[in-house]
C-alpha cells in the first residue's frame, strides 16, 4: 500500500521506517517547497503534488499547520486520514475550543481576542494571571505572551494590537493560566471501526515552552488513565477520527484539564518506539491503513529526552543500558529538534536511576529542562 504523508520531517521519517515491515511505500510531501520527496533520504521524486494524490491509497499528515488549498486538494481524494477538518482543528485554537466544547472536555476557560473589547473580556473574565497564545502557526511555545499583572496589560495590548494588525487571519486565545501540579499527554489510535487503543500517559516535562523529557513508568494512577481515555474518546468520536491524535492534559488534583490536540504522532510518543511492543507511528500507519491496530500496554518503563540543537551525544550514551538514540538526519540549527534518546528500565526505580546517570553524561546547557526535572525528582 502506499501513503503520502503532508509534510517531511522527523515524523514522516519515523512513519517511514516503521512503515517497512508493514510493506507499505511511503513519500513524503514537503508543503514549503512544495515538493515530493524520500521520506527517508530526502530525494525529490519530480512528482507534483496532484501526480502524489493520484499515485497514493491513503493520504495522512504528520503536521497541522498546512496551508487549506493543499489540505482540500487531498481531502477531495477521499484517501485522507484523518481528515481535513481534525488537521484544520489541530492548526487553530479557535477551531481547537469549539471542538473540545463540541466534545464537551473539560479545558482552560478562554476568550477569544481580536480587538480592544475582547481584550478587556479576556482581563475581567480570566483575570491575571493569563496565558495569551496566537490561534494559528503557534508550536513549541511560539506565538505566546504571558500577562502576569493587570499592570502590564496595556503594554501586552499594544503588543497584540500590532501582532494583529500585521496578521489579519490572526486572533489571540486568552487562557486562563492554570497552575497545574504536572503536565501529561495521552497518545492514542482510532481505526476505521471506531475502536480505540490508548497508550499509557506520559508525563512531560517542558523548558520555556519545548518538550524536553517524557517519562512513562506505569506509575500514574488507572482513575486518571481512564479519564484520559474517555476523553481521548469524546474527542476522536467527534471528529470520526481515523489515525494516532496526541492529547495534552493539565492535572489539576485528580482532575485533568485539556491543553490542546495534536491530529499526529507526537514527541511526546517517541518513548513507544522501545517502551512499547508497537510504536505510536506503527499504530498509525495501521490505522490509516486500515489494519488491525497494535498493543499499547507499556512493554517496559520508558522515557524520552529531546536533543535540541545539538548534533552529537558523549559516545558512552550509546553503551548506557536499556538506551538507544535516534538521529533525524537534520542540519544543527540552535533549539532546533535534532534527534533524541529513549532509555527503558524494568521499574520505575530503575528507570529514575538510569535518567540520572544518562544525565550526568549531558551538560545541562544543552539539557536544561532534564536538568530542572532531575533537581526536583
Ligand atoms: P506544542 O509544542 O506542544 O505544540 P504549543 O506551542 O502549541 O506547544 P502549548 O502546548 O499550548 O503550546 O503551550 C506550551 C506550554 O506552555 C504548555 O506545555 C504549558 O507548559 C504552558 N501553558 C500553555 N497554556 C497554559 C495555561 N493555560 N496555563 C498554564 N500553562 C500553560
Ligand atoms: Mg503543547
Amino acid at each position: 500500500m502506499k501513503i503520502l504523508v503532508l509534510g517531511a520531517g522527523q515524523l514522516a521519517r519515523m512513519m517511514a521506517l516503521d512503515g517497512l515491515p508493514l510493506n507499505l511505500e511511503l513519500r513524503a510531501f514537503d508543503v514549503g517547497p512544495g515538493k515530493v520527496v524520500h521520506p527517508l533520504s530526502g530525494d525529490s521524486y519530480e512528482q507534483s503534488l496532484a501526480q502524489a494524490i493520484d499515485w497514493a491509497d491513503v493520504i495522512t499528515s504528520e503536521f497541522e499547520h498546512i496551508p487549506y488549498d493543499v489540505l482540500d486538494t487531498c481531502e477531495q481524494s477521499g484517501k485522507m486520514y484523518p481528515d481535513a477538518k481534525a488537521i484544520k482543528a489541530g492548526g487553530d485554537r479557535r477551531k481547537e475550543k469549539q471542538l473540545l466544547e463540541q466534545a464537551n472536555v473539560a479545558n482552560a476557560p478562554h476568550v477569544i481576542i481580536t480587538d480592544k473589547a475582547s481584550f478587556e473580556k479576556a482581563l475581567s473574565e480570566l483575570a491575571t494571571p493569563m496565558v495569551l497564545k496566537s490561534a494559528l502557526a503557534g508550536y513549541d511555545g511560539k506565538g505566546q505572551w504571558r500577562l502576569k499583572a493587570n499592570d502590564d496589560a496595556n503594554a501586552l495590548y499594544n503588543e497584540l494590537e500590532a501582532f494583529l494588525n500585521a496578521n489579519p487571519s490572526q486572533a489571540i486565545v486568552g487562557e486562563k493560566m492554570i497552575p497545574f501540579d504536572r503536565e501529561v499527554s495521552l497518545i492514542g489510535a482510532r481505526a476505521h471501526d471506531g475502536s480505540v487503543k490508548v497508550y499509557p500517559l506520559a508525563v512531560n516535562h517542558h523548558y520555556q515552552g519545548v518538550l524536553n523529557l517524557s517519562i512513562v513508568d506505569g506509575k500514574q494512577s488507572d482513575a486518571l488513565q481512564q479519564q484520559a481515555q474517555q476523553m481521548f474518546e469524546a474527542i476522536a468520536n467527534t471528529l470520526n477520527y481515523v489515525g494516532v491524535l496526541a492529547i495534552e492534559f493539565f492535572v489539576v488534583g485528580e482532575k485533568l484539564l485539556v491543553n490542546e490536540i495534536a491530529p499526529r504522532v507526537h514527541n511526546s510518543g517517541h518513548w513507544s518506539q522501545q517502551g512499547a511492543f508497537v510504536s505510536q507511528f506503527d499504530n498509525h500507519l495501521r490505522a490509516v491503513a486500515n489494519l488491525p491496530l497494535g498493543d499499547t500496554e507499556l512493554r517496559t518503563p520508558t522515557a524520552m529526552i529531546n536533543i535540541l540543537g545539538q548534533d552529537e551525544v558523549a559516545p558512552a550514551i550509546y553503551s548506557a543500558p536499556g538506551t538507544r538514540v535516534h538521529w533525524y538526519g537534520k542540519d544543527k540549527r540552535p533549539g532546533r529538534k535534532m534527534g533524541h534518546i529513549n532509555v527503558s528500565a524494568d521499574d520505575a526505580t530503575q528507570l529514575i536511576a538510569r535518567i540520572k546517570d544518562i544525565a550526568k553524561l549531558l551538560p545541562s546547557d544543552q539539557f536544561p529542562g532534564l536538568h530542572e526535572y532531575l533537581e526536583n525528582h
